[in-house]
């Protein structure tokens, strides 16, 4: 099946009770036994839940897995993934990482003996320098958020393979429409389900895919364990956001193009970063690897310092002040004082997330409105 018939029709068949044609809310925390054992493959919905269970077949689809773990979050599903690891073991990840990634890193694991690298994945290569007998996970972010470097992830899956290392990928910025990191050698995509997957901004999700069945179950056991999974409701409207998925992605990605080239010669606008630019570092990379270039852009204003920032981030009509991305509605963020404050200033300068940074998630309303609503703006 092609993308856009599997974001339909993957995991869902119509109810065998009623024909009910949507995938029903199962709303119950724990299911009938006729003796003890003897169920329908359900025992208690921390574990295992039929809506669920549909959503979590779509999302593998979606990413060519075969496998499919929804957590309540997207920290849920990092969490899961770094739950594999023991003390002593090192990590090798990027320096231009989402905040809540770098934060649940530095801040929880860290102190369970986990050690990790901060490093520029732009080139592959560098990756080779932190590699030794300790290093058991590869994270890779792609694109990165909010700066937009694109990190080959096939290179990376090279090395991984080669020393015997699992290659997870954050795979929230593309979605599975633009890029799927399984195709190229990850063992394990993670989504914050939040962002694109679900898309209308009123659900928080994460996922993870994967196709080997061992590490599937030692993931699975984690899910069940610590239990940050989610429930038949948020499932539900996931299972419903997802039928649109690509047709949301194709207007993204066409709106973000044509924003990308308005601000590209704006006055107002210093450095701009979207792959889809030849000038961008790795633009062949993120063209080999992404089917088109998405809909995040962040820029940074010539000459304003944080006052100004603030000023014409506050100055917008169409795109909402707010964090997170993804949606059908276009959003605009300061990541210095909103989805990148923990980060350190100095570790924040290092990678360009100055104070007059803004990062925009394109929508899909009409592109007139969101072109007059910049021009306005910025003037
Ligand atoms: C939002 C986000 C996360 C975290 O997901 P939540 O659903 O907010 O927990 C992780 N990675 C990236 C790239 C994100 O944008």
């Amino acid at each position: 099946m092609k993308f856009g018939t599997k974001a339909i029709h993957a995991g869902q068949e119509p109810d065998p009770t009623t024909g009910a044609i949507m995938t029903p809310i199962y709303q119950t925390s724990t299911y009938w036994q006729k003796s003890p054992g003897d169920n329908k493959g359900f025992e208690y919905s921390r574990g295992t839940n039929p809506t669920r269970k549909a959503l979590e077949s779509c999302l593998a689809a979606l990413e060519n897995a075969k496998f499919g773990l929804a957590f309540s979050s997207g920290m849920g599903a990092t969490d899961a993934v770094i739950k594999l690891l023991a003390p002593g073991d090192e990590v090798i990840t990027g320096n231009d990482l989402y905040g809540g990634s770098y934060r649940i890193f530095t801040k929880i694991f860290s102190n369970y003996g986990i050690k990790f690298h901060f490093i520029d994945m732009s080139d592959s290569n560098n990756v080779k320098n932190y590699v030794n007998d300790h290093t058991k996970l590869i994270w890779i972010e792609t694109p990165t958020n909010p700066t937009m470097q694109i990190v080959d992830i096939s290179a990376v899956a090279a090395i991984a393979k080669e020393n015997d290392i699992l290659l997870a990928v954050d795979n929230t910025f593309a979605s599975p429409y633009l890029q799927n990191p399984i195709d190229l050698g990850a063992d394990i995509v993670m989504h914050s389900v939040t962002k694109y997957l679900g898309g209308h901004s009123d659900v928080v999700m994460g996922a993870l895919m994967l196709n080997d069945e061992d590490l599937y179950k030692r993931l699975w056991f984690i899910y069940n364990a610590c239990g940050a999974t989610p429930g038949p409701m948020d499932s539900f409207l996931v299972l419903r956001g997802l039928k649109t998925l690509h047709l949301r992605m194709k207007a993204h990605c066409e709106n973000g193009r044509q924003i990308a080239e308005f601000l590209k010669t704006h006055p107002k606008v210093e450095k701009i970063y979207w792959p889809g630019f030849t000038d961008h570092p790795n633009h062949a990379i993120a063209k080999k690897q992404m089917r088109d270039f998405g809909g995040m852009i962040s820029i940074t204003l010539k000459g304003a310092d944080l006052q100004e920032t603030y000023r014409i981030a506050s100055s917008f009509n169409v795109f909402s002040l707010a964090e997170s991305l993804g949606g059908v509605e276009s959003l605009i963020n300061h990541p210095v004082s909103m989805t990148h404050g923990s980060i350190p200033k100095a570790e924040r300068d290092k990678v360009g997330v100055t104070d007059n940074l803004l990062r925009l998630s394109v929508g899909v309303e009409d592109i007139d409105d969101l072109l007059d609503d910049l021009k306005q703006a910025l003037s």
